[in-house]
């Protein structure tokens, strides 16, 4: 049986992760919970999974949650901040993370669960874009397994023997991360000058939060992907490329040296990735219905756009200028999303904003995950300046 801690049990991959596993009360248990402050939205998911532990991350909400899970009959521990999100995560209640938390806000919890030997389910790609090299250290003095739920690397993943073998000793030439395009591909710069946040989040092929949603229209959610494939399989940026699929039926693929190419296949359903993490390596039913080959539209793919989604180009220049220079794209970004999401900042804004941030801090080399978090506040600041300038 293995006891699973869901971080940001609320979100798109809580719910899908809950989904899978509550199909297999024999194999997993949701042992802890947890939550931003949706508080209604956790009880209803405790009193459905009845773990031991349910966090909510802004203490205002800690003794609400309390009384409402002892109106509802649910007998579990309550606990609320980042320090408690830290402890769930590392502590004897779970054996497994998935982490899910959306944003740098995912680090600290993120990093416990390696530090401490926990079989770590990653979707939290923002942890493993600021702090790549801290995060796999941490991992391997712990001890325990990492395995993507990112769709595109849990592919590569599938494709890679062993998950993560040095690279070049196994023959792969090309890691190919598939890209959907997002709502706006083929659109022009002018085209998208004045589209809304609705209209960024209405994502093609799949359900997601709103954060990844505009990333994935933009494009920096593939950028995010690329330094995180960087660092998940040790490959050099020459080794790694983009297709745009906007199908969404590969979720990835890797190239050997003999030509061949491997590709994982799949209805575009988080839940394949996440079943596939759950239990690997074995396999379990996950719920997606199976892929009808014949009734697909033909396979398309094209090139990806850089002079339109400058953001995708933005991070390949942050993972050429090494250090924690991804960190500060991902802290500028996220404060220039939240501001595109609240109608404060124009969609191709957002790419002007994480590129002057690039600019006025130019990359160090990252030490420990202190410094780092300094980057990350000074990234911020330097972001919510170009903000207010431009406004
Ligand atoms: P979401 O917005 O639907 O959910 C985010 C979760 O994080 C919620 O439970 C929320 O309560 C919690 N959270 C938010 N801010 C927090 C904070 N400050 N402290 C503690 N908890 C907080 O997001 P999502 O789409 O589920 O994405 C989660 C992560 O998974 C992101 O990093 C995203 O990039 C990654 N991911 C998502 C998908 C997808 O299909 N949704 C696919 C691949 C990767
Ligand atoms: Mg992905």
């Amino acid at each position: 049986m293995r006891r699973v801690a869901v971080l940001g049990a609320t979100g798109s991959i809580g719910g899908s992760t809950l989904d899978v596993i509550a199909r297999h009360p024999e194999q997993f248990r949701a042992s802890v919970l947890t939550a931003n402050h949706r508080v209604e939205a956790l009880v209803e998911l405790c009193v459905r999974h009845r773990p031991d532990l349910a966090v909510v991350a802004d203490p205002a909400h800690e003794r609400e949650l309390a009384r409402r899970l002892a109106d509802a009959g649910v007998h579990c521990e309550v606990a609320s901040g980042p320090a408690a999100l830290v402890a769930a995560a590392s502590g004897e209640l779970c054996d497994t993370v998935v982490a899910a938390i959306v944003g740098a806000a995912g680090l600290e919890s993120t990093l416990a669960a390696a530090h401490a030997g926990k079989r770590l389910l990653l979707a939290n790609k923002e942890s493993i874009v600021m702090a790549g090299p801290l995060l796999l250290q941490a991992m391997a003095r712990g001890g325990g397994a990492l395995i993507p739920v990112d769709s595109e690397h849990n592919a590569l993943f599938q494709c890679l023997p062993g998950g993560r073998p040095e690279l070049a000793r196994s023959g792969v030439r090309r890691l190919i991360l598939t890209a959907s395009g997002g709502p706006f591909r083929g659109r022009s710069r002018a085209e998208l000058a004045h589209v809304t946040p609705d209209q960024a989040c209405k994502h093609p092929n799949w359900v997601m939060g709103r954060k990844i949603s505009v990333d994935s229209a933009t494009l920096m959610n593939k950028g995010l992907e690329v330094i995180e494939a960087h660092h998940l399989f040790g490959a050099p940026i020459e080794a790694i490329d983009v297709v745009v699929h906007p199908q969404s039926l590969i979720h990835s693929m890797v190239e050997y040296v003999d030509g061949s190419v491997l590709a994982q296949l799949g209805n575009p359903d988080m839940r394949t990735a996440i079943a596939h993490a759950l239990a690997w390596p074995e396999r379990v039913e996950s719920g997606v219905s199976p892929l009808d080959l014949a009734a697909c539209a033909p396979l398309q793919f094209e090139a990806p756009d850089l002079a339109t989604f400058r953001c995708l180009a933005l991070a390949f220049q942050a993972l050429r200028a090494g250090g924690d220079a991804p960190a500060v794209l991902s802290a500028a970004n996220e404060v220039a999303v939240e501001a595109f999401l609240a109608g404060t900042l124009a969609f191709l804004s957002i790419a002007d904003v994480v590129e002057a941030v690039l600019a006025e801090l130019p990359a160090q080399a990252v030490v420990d995950i202190p410094t780092l978090l300094e980057r990350d506040r000074a990234a911020r600041e330097a972001a919510r300046r170009v903000l207010r300038r431009a406004c």
